[in-house]
């Protein structure tokens, strides 16, 4: 069940702001309020979509695509594109999701070094 009051909910209808990196038709970008690494901005669709699971399962291919290419048009935005980024997409309960409402976070702006459990 999608929960209509989630944080990134409530950002998509104006009701709090946000710092706007990138906006299309299908998604929304803009800068997390915590962020971890120089560039760390999320991505998310505009769909009522809780998580990869229920994106995948019932978003659009239009809408998947939408995703996809506007995190590389964030990476490129934030001056990342061709230095490297990690993108990440917490999924869950033991994914650590906290937000219900699918976002890709985009990650850089130094080296984020090797993949491992972050704390
Ligand atoms: P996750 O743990 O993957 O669900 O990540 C949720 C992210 O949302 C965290 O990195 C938070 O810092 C970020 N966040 C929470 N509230 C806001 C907000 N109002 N604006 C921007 N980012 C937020």
């Amino acid at each position: 069940m999608y929960d209509d009051n989630n944080i990134f909910a409530r950002i998509l209808r104006g009701e709090i702001p946000c710092k706007k990196v990138y906006e299309d038709e299908h998604t929304l970008a803009f800068e997390d309020i915590n962020p971890r690494t120089p560039v760390h901005t999320l991505v998310i669709p505009k769909g009522k979509y809780v998580s990869t699971n229920d994106f995948a399962d019932k978003a659009s291919d239009t809408e998947i695509a939408a995703l996809m290419r506007a995190v590389k048009k964030v990476a490129a935005l934030k001056g990342v594109d061709a230095s490297g980024y990690r993108v990440i997409v917490n999924t869950g309960v033991e994914g650590g999701q906290e937000v219900p409402h699918l976002h890709f976070h985009v990650l850089g702006g130094r080296a984020v070094g090797p993949m491992t459990v972050l704390k």
